[in-house]
């Protein structure tokens, strides 16, 4: 049996962390819990709950309406700023707002109004149900013949690489899919099939939101044409924190806004009753930004901007796979499956594991062993690394605890239960 396996190990993994000291940086208040779902909810940032109280007490309590002019007005330019340089994007093509799906449908009325009159949309299976939903809506909504073609990915790992270059064409208006798919946590070549899409004339739209804040991604130098993303996951922006939107520079005047509401507005505060977009990225703005939970973002992201995100993927990538090697010695004899790419190259920062009693091991998880991973359907249990505040020690316990609920089967106990959001 190699060396790592004990939990001594675990500990020396920790103590010669070189990012170590973030974890100091949240909220931590019950110190028996194993959280394994940064990649879902990230954790509280101390600083955040700093800016909140301030925010509530000073500029909300105290300051009123005079706050709009002291830091609220430009918080989505400012806060896509500091985004765009994890994203490797210029500052004037980021903005928050909204949440990733509507953000995903500006962007995709955007470009098939820009792409007419090709009519197909390119996704895969591995695609968020929203992302697909936010399609079918669209699609329905335009009612203009477009069509849909998701790629199915065969072991629903991987992601179908080759068959979507395949299915490239001339028709086809726009390729849309996950950076790390939701599921697996499979990462794609952004590089490649956002050039193969280009060499047709396809629009590519991303969404970052498992990959933004766990591994670096070079937008500008791929020429990638949109992006969304999520602020609540590894970026610790809090819960239902609004998304972030990418337009390229070079195609961003070509592009409009479907909801364009007062936010996007040339002269704002002119009021006039004819619809003159900015002519930058604040176009793809709607309606009044939601400070209160804008505001938290800007921590976490600085937290992630102060660690380095090439530090935080070496990190990342050492502790997956640490949990990889751990599942391949303790797990993989107790019928636990590696749902996961093998590859570092295509792996995000969560690692799943199915099992055919996955339900009933996700709930003894929670429920007797004070570990919250979390669970997607039918048997994924995913496991989630944020390397900021993820320890060896705790990826250690949570093998040791999946191996113990096999052994003793105590998964029995859940059997007719159904998990809850996790
Ligand atoms: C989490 C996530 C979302 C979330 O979208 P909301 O509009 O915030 O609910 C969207 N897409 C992907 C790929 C996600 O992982």
């Amino acid at each position: 049996m190699p060396m790592f396996s004990n939990l001594n190990d675990a500990k020396d993994r920790d103590a010669n962390d070189p990012l170590s000291g973030y974890r100091s940086l949240f909220f931590h208040p019950d110190p028996d819990l194993i959280y394994m779902d940064g990649n879902s909810l990230g954790k509280l940032p101390i600083a955040s709950r700093d800016t909140l109280s301030n925010l509530i007490d000073r500029q909300w309590g105290d300051r009123l309406i005079r706050s709009w002019n002291e830091g609220w007005l430009d918080m989505p330019q400012r806060i896509g700023e500091k985004i765009s340089s994890l994203i490797g994007a210029a500052p004037s093509e980021v903005i928050v707002a909204d949440s990733t799906s509507v953000n995903l449908f500006k962007l995709i009325v955007a470009s098939l109004t820009h792409q007419a009159p090709r009519k197909k949309i390119l996704t895969d299976s591995l695609n968020f149900p929203s992302d697909i939903y936010i399609i079918q809506g669209t699609i329905k909504m335009l009612n203009q013949n477009h069509s849909l073609i998701m790629i199915p990915s065969e072991d629903e790992i991987h992601g179908p690489e080759e068959d979507i270059i395949e299915a490239m064409d001339e028709n086809t208006a726009l390729l849309t899919l996950s950076h790390t798919v939701f599921k697996s946590g499979y990462t794609y070549d952004i590089e490649k099939l956002t050039s193969k899409a280009h060499e047709k004339g396809i629009m590519v739209l991303w969404d970052l939101s498992h990959s933004v804040g766990a591994l670096p991604i070079h937008l500008n130098t791929h020429y990638i044409d949109m992006a969304v993303g999520c602020t609540y996951k590894y970026l610790n922006g809090g819960p239902g924190a609004p998304a972030f939107l990418y337009v390229n520079e070079r195609i961003s005047h070509t592009l409009g806004n479907p909801i364009s509401g007062w936010m996007g507005q040339k002269d704002l505060f002119d009021f006039s009753t004819n619809y003159t977009p900015t002519a930058d990225i604040s176009q793809f703005l709607t309606g009044t930004p939601p400070i209160l939970s804008l505001a938290p973002i800007e921590k976490g992201v600085d937290i992630i901007l102060d660690a380095g995100i090439d530090k935080l993927r070496e990190k990342s990538l050492a502790q997956t796979q640490y949990l990889i090697d751990l599942w391949e010695q303790i797990l993989k004899p107790l019928g636990y499956h590696l749902k996961s790419p093998l590859n570092p190259v295509y792996r995000g920062s969560h690692v799943s594991l199915g099992h055919p009693e996955g339900m009933g091991i996700d709930l003894a998880l929670i429920n007797d062993h004070h570990i919250i991973p979390d669970f997607r359907a039918p048997d994924n249990i995913r496991l989630g690394v944020s390397p900021l505040y993820t320890t060896y020690e705790e990826i250690y316990r949570t093998v040791l605890a999946l191996e113990h609920i096999v052994n003793t089967q105590s998964y029995l106990k859940y059997k007719n239960d159904q998990p809850t959001v996790t």
